[in-house]
């Protein structure tokens, strides 16, 4: 008994949180301490204590994570951390708070949004980055509206799960550290159909360098604040973008120009693995080019650029896989329109957004110059792959597998070994016409044409193209096998997926059954293809 003590305050001690705040320190606080829903004006966040969870119980650590902030393995293990990061216990120290941001949801200004359900605790240093921590469904904050500050089990594993999958994929993305049940039931409509029942409470600690978003600047434009929002770009400038000069119109201009960079390359990342965000609202775009907010997106299984997840967008389809470079270029206007009051030149910006499309063009052709292993950039490249993004959607064919399976193919290859690549990708070879058959011999002619003409030798264009396309994805059925599973109780799926999606790239032999077609249960399942924003 004595011993056991010991060994609990021993790994209390241990975890050592270097905590330095500066979003809560250096802008502007809302007055009002109260946890009361309101319109918070000329601040950047109100304090919110999270909510004390009935029985917090930890599902998942993602170890990369904690090792980046400097946690060890006992760490994990103590009581502070399931109290810490289930919202149980505050940390010495630290002045939780949630920020003030509005937004443009699908397409429409919305007002004043900000972390209805998410909860900054700190920002801690570990080997030169910083990083901030944050709960999300650790209960009501000043901007929770009408809903409960809460978040359920099923989007929680998604959350957890896909956004350290697409930190391994090498997309740009906030991070998780824990999956915690919090022990409390949640009440959800998952459909918006009527049918609201109970389900598990969960809340998941994200991470990331800071989770300032579009609407965060937004807010303060529509309210005519310049001052706040001066004071939050030149905060953002000099935590984020250090080599921009700040508080000049040349600065703020450069700044602009990075942003538009870095959400451009996000968005060509999503394209290159088949990630659907699926509410590409301009409150969940971060201003670091991150990945965030994973809600209802999705996974392209048959690759259909005209495919959202996201069943509350169904009728306009304004998030769908194809629009999503379009729409970053939207929202950054949207941004474009908030800085202006810094600015106060319309010509720059509209460069800025000019050069974002012209460098669209030449990062989705490199993009997928590279996924077919190809080192030169000549016309007949753009015809080759325009000619293949229409043959794609001749009929349902697996992107994940169609990729993959490519770098098989050689310049050296019987022509006739494209015919096992197309078929391991096809979903009903019944579809496949002679004439859909015939367009894809045409371009497998073609693509060795240009393989023929590369310099590269196979072994190598094999490992660079299975280094950009990868094996294995969180497909949307994997996810909700994970969930289903949860749901009762058995956490080795969730485990099992995270180890799988360390490696996307790997071959990992022995996880043969994850690279495979979506299964036909699955095809029109609640949470494989459809997702509402209830979460
Ligand atoms: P989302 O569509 O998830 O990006 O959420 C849009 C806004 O609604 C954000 O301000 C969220 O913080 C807020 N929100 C979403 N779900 C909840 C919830 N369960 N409780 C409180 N606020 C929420
Ligand atoms: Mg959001």
């Amino acid at each position: 008994m004595r011993k056991r003590c010991t060994i609990e305050r021993f790994n209390l001690d241990q975890m050592k949180l270097e905590t330095k705040d500066k979003f809560n320190k250096e802008l502007p606080a809302d007055p009002d301490k109260n946890n009361t829903r309101r319109q918070v004006f000329e601040s950047c966040f109100s304090s919110a204590k999270p909510r004390v969870p009935s029985a917090p119980k930890l599902i998942h650590v993602s170890k990369e994570m904690a090792a980046a902030i400097g946690l060890s393995e006992k760490d994990i293990q103590s009581k502070k951390f399931l109290n810490v990061f289930s919202g149980k216990e505050v940390l010495e120290g630290t002045e939780p708070y949630a920020m003030c941001y509005g937004g443009h949801q699908f397409g429409n200004w919305a007002g004043q949004l900000g972390d209805g359900r998410a909860i900054n605790l700190t920002e801690i240093d570990h080997d030169g980055q910083s990083w901030t921590l944050q709960l999300k469904g650790a209960g009501e904050t000043p901007y929770s509206r009408t809903a409960d500050g809460l978040a359920v089990l099923r989007s929680s594993i998604r959350e957890h799960l896909c956004s350290e999958a697409m930190h391994h994929l090498g997309v740009p993305t906030t991070r998780s550290l824990s999956l915690m049940l919090t022990g409390d039931d949640v009440l959800r409509d998952m459909m918006y159909d009527g049918n609201a029942a109970y389900e598990k409470g969960a809340v998941v600690c994200r991470v990331a360098p800071s989770f300032i978003r579009f609407g965060n600047f937004q807010i303060f434009a529509s309210r005519n604040d310049e001052k706040t929002l001066k004071e939050l770009t030149d905060f953002t400038i000099r935590h984020f973008f250090p080599n921009i000069e700040s508080g000049t119109k040349e600065g703020y201009i450069e700044f602009y120009r990075k942003v538009a960079l870095r959400t451009l390359e996000m968005t060509i990342h999503w394209q290159r693995v088949g990630f659907v965000h699926g509410v590409m609202n301009t409150d969940n775009m971060s201003i670091l080019g991150l990945t965030i907010d994973y809600g209802p997106y999705g996974w392209l299984e048959g690759f259909e650029p005209g495919w959202t997840p996201n069943t509350t967008d169904r009728q306009m389809r304004r998030y769908r896989y194809g629009q999503q470079p379009g729409i970053a270029l939207w929202n950054l206007a949207q941004l474009g329109n908030a800085l202006y009051p810094l600015i106060e030149e319309v010509e720059p910006m509209q460069k800025i957004i000019q050069e974002y499309q012209d460098q669209y063009e030449i990062s989705f052709f490199k993009m997928m110059n590279q996924k077919l292993g190809l080192e030169k950039m000549t016309e007949s490249h753009e015809t080759l792959i325009s000619d293949l993004l229409e043959n794609l959607q001749l009929s349902e064919t697996d992107m994940t597998i169609f990729f993959r399976k490519l770098s098989d193919f050689s310049k050296d290859s019987n022509l006739n070994e494209y015919k096992e690549i197309i078929q391991s990708a096809f979903y009903k070879s019944e579809e496949i016409t002679e004439d859909i058959a015939g367009k894809w011999q045409t371009w497998f002619v073609d693509y060795q044409n240009h393989l023929q003409k590369e310099d590269l030798p196979d072994a190598q264009r094999k490992a660079q193209m299975n280094s950009v396309n990868p094996k294995y994805v969180l497909r949307n059925y994997m996810a909700q096998l994970a969930i289903d599973a949860a749901n009762n109780g058995d956490y080795t799926l969730v485990n099992e997926l995270h180890e799988l999606l360390k490696k996307p790239y790997a071959e990992q032999p022995e996880q043969e059954k994850w690279f495979a077609k979506r299964p036909e249960w699955a095809r029109h399942k609640v949470g494989c293809s459809m997702l509402s924003c209830s979460s």
